[in-house]
């Protein structure tokens, strides 16, 4: 089993690091301040408690089983020994890439990185390193321990071993892969945030209330959930902050942020996370609540 490097406990880390533990590696999860561990510990646990109710034939087993696995830490330097790395930080450059300079100095050479972001190219996070050859765009769905595909993304330079190493880890972990090339956004997010964008304007406009607009996407279409619902899953904060890269890097106005997305996250409702978004939400249940 590998050591699994998961850094950044919000959302995405969170699942990531309970995916690689339920799997029986150990985990190495590490974020900023106590209180975000706190709740990355409570919202897993409450995820293996419910297990067996959202996934059916799941067993029961005592959380424990699997928080055992990870070291919930704010200490960067534990990542020393791990075998493999997800970086899974706030979407922001100016976050990210400092980071990914002192990850580089702290972590063995061998290990590859791989970079759960959600519109910034992998070749420019690769350039912040000095093991571009290890650097790959994993990006995983939200919540990562439920979803059962990946969208992985080779970089300028990234190797046909980084690639097959990061195929096998997902394969370990019961994740399929689809393989694309670099693009900011890549494929999901460059038509997915344009998507969810225009609903939102469509709501600021008037031309239909939230409830509607995503009632019209699941009983017209047959998605699972609608654009709204779907922004405040991933969160309003990370969603405008896609866009923000999307426009900056295309330098196209087609993706230049609604103006009441803004008003929201200035607002601080975030989504799920935040428990209001263009919904309300109780923390009860498995589906990324926090
Ligand atoms: P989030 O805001 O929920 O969590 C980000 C976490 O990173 C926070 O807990 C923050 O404290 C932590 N962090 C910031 N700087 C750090 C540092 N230097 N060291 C350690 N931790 C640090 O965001 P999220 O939704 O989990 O997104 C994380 C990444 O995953 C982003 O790049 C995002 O674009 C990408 N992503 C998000 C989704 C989604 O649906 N939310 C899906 C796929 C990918």
């Amino acid at each position: 089993m590998d050591r699994i490097g998961v850094v950044g406990a919000g959302t995405m880390g969170t699942g990531v690091a309970q995916l690689f533990a339920e799997h029986g590696h150990e985990v190495v999860l590490v974020d900023v301040a106590d209180h975000i561990l706190e709740n990355a510990l409570a919202d897993i646990s409450r995820n293996i408690r419910l297990a067996p109710l959202v996934r059916p034939g799941t067993p029961e087993r005592p959380p424990e089983q699997v928080t055992g696995r990870i070291l919930f830490t704010t200490d960067l330097k534990q990542l020393r020994h791990v075998d493999y790395l997800v970086e899974n930080v706030t979407e922001r450059w100016d976050v990210k890439r400092p980071l990914y300079e002192e990850l580089d100095t702290l972590c063995p050479p061998k290990v590859p990185f791989g970079v759960n972001t959600s519109a910034i190219p992998i070749t420019r996070v690769a350039a912040a390193t000095s093991r571009a050859d290890r650097v790959i765009g994993t990006h995983f769905m939200n919540p990562a321990h439920l979803k059962p595909t990946v969208e992985v993304i080779r970089g300028h330079h990234t190797s046909d071993e980084t690639l097959a190493r990061t195929q096998a880890l997902l394969d370990d972990v019961g994740r399929r892969h689809i393989v694309v090339a670099d693009s900011s956004g890549f494929v999901t997010n460059r038509v997915l945030m344009l998507t969810l964008n225009e609903a939102i304007f469509v709501l600021h406009e008037g031309v239909s209330s939230a409830a509607d607009i995503d009632r019209l996407f699941k009983e017209c279409f047959g998605h699972a959930m609608g654009p709204l619902e779907t922004a405040d899953l991933i969160g309003l904060d990370t969603v405008l902050l896609s866009l923000e890269v999307l426009y900056g890097d295309f330098n196209d106005p087609k993706y230049r942020p609604c103006p009441l997305l803004r008003r929201l996250v200035d607002a601080g409702l975030h989504g799920r996370k935040t428990g209001q978004g263009f919904h309300s939400y109780e923390r009860s249940n498995e589906s990324g609540v926090r």
